[in-house]
């Protein structure tokens, strides 16, 4: 369709950034996916000093600071090493690419799962998984995170925890016996020449190489994505694009740990209403919930477009979820979309269903006529 991204391979960490337009994009992975309010704030502060003060929440449960330089970058991971926020090396951080529901309870798997596999995958003789190998602890009262983007999932089952893929069936295991067979899945994996399938990942092994046959039970359907609102454990907020400047964080982490979820949301822990703060979306029918837009021009150095203003216009028009991609890789939704508009050197290319890299039902869109016209994107030739 247009000049090809590229594609890394890879997933940024904090001791690995990324160069992007905007400086040196840095992952922090919180442990188990949760930050303490002292972390919370502690990232907020380093991001004013090292970044720009923008912060993103991943599709992987992750937080970004932004716009980092060379130079700031040792005195950032200091920061973030004093809080309990770094591995031990690159290595260690890029396998420990865990994301656990936000919805735990003490009562449930979830916390000592996370702590036990976070430590198989830093054992000496671990699996080496390619960079973008990840791990979902789906492991509270019903599985929520069925489709985000991961390889190995232990989940709640019929009966008990299960070992699953993007596969049908899985594999029944035990609190005692699930971060072993995790780890044995993942060796499987590589055994099987997983590393040099598909860019590395499991989804595309199973294609060719089928599971074996002791995986053998069924699982329970998902639930589908939650909305920002008050739940058992806490309020969940999302923030436009999944960003947010650092101030905001921290306001955030004087109400409580929080919950840092793949949805781009954040949990406050106990908290029994959404706090009243700018740029927080509160409310479940904010057509700010139906875009997703990347980072796009000029922030990306692959981006042949803007991405943000362009979804934020379009937004009050939308009855189904726009995807906005700046290019063909589509890292702010890897998945198909009812309407993707993808950026192109020759203007934005239109996309029913499918992924920003999909085949076009319309091309060469401006986006002052899309803003002109939003029917544009629902008129079909
Ligand atoms: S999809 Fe967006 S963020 Fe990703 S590489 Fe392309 S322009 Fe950059």
């Amino acid at each position: 369709m247009n000049a090809s991204p590229i594609i890394q391979g890879w997933c940024p960490g904090a001791l690995r950034p990324m160069q992007s337009g905007d400086g040196l994009v840095v992952r922090v992975r919180p442990r188990a996916g949760r930050l303490t309010p002292d972390q919370a704030r502690g990232i907020a502060r380093l991001a004013r000093l090292h970044g720009n003060g923008l912060i993103d929440l991943s599709n992987r449960a992750n937080v970004q600071l932004r716009g980092v330089t060379p130079a700031s970058h040792p005195a950032l991971i200091e920061g973030l090493r004093a809080l309990d926020l770094i591995d031990r090396d690159a290595a260690d951080e890029a396998r420990r690419n865990i994301i656990v529901p936000p919805f735990w309870t003490e009562a449930d798997a979830t916390q000592p799962l996370a702590d036990a596999l976070a430590q198989a995958l830093a054992a000496a003789d671990a699996p080496q998984l390619p960079g973008k190998f990840g791990f979902v602890l789906d492991t509270a009262a019903t599985p929520c995170l069925r489709d985000v983007s991961a390889d190995i999932w232990l989940e709640t089952g019929p009966d008990g925890l299960l070992l699953a893929t993007q596969a049908d069936r899985a594999l029944r295991v035990t609190p005692q016996t699930a971060v072993a067979e995790a780890i044995a899945l993942a060796r499987w994996f590589v055994e099987n020449g997983g590393v040099n399938a598909g860019r590395g990942r499991m989804a595309a092994l199973l294609q060719r190489v089928p599971l074996p046959d002791r995986f053998d039970a069924p699982r329970i359907p998902a639930t589908a994505p939650p909305s920002p609102g008050t739940v058992a454990q806490g309020a969940l907020v999302g923030f436009e694009f999944g960003q947010m400047q650092a101030e905001t964080l921290a306001a955030l982490a004087d109400l409580g740990p929080l919950r840092v979820t793949p949805w781009r949301m954040l949990l406050i822990e106990g908290a029994g209403a959404a706090p009243d703060l700018p740029g927080l979306i509160t409310r479940a029918d904010d057509p700010m919930l139906r875009v997703v837009a990347c980072t796009g021009a000029p922030g990306c150095l692959q981006a042949h477009g803007e991405t943000r203003n362009l979804a934020r216009a379009l937004a009050p028009h939308l009855r189904e979820t726009l995807h906005v991609s700046g290019c063909t890789k589509g890292c702010a939704h890897p998945g198909p979309a009812a309407l993707t508009l993808t950026a192109t050197p020759t203007g934005f290319a239109l996309i029913r269903n499918g992924t920003a890299s999909g085949t076009p039902i319309r091309d060469g869109l401006s986006a002052a006529d899309l803003i002109a016209s939003p029917s544009i994107l629902t008129e079909f030739p």
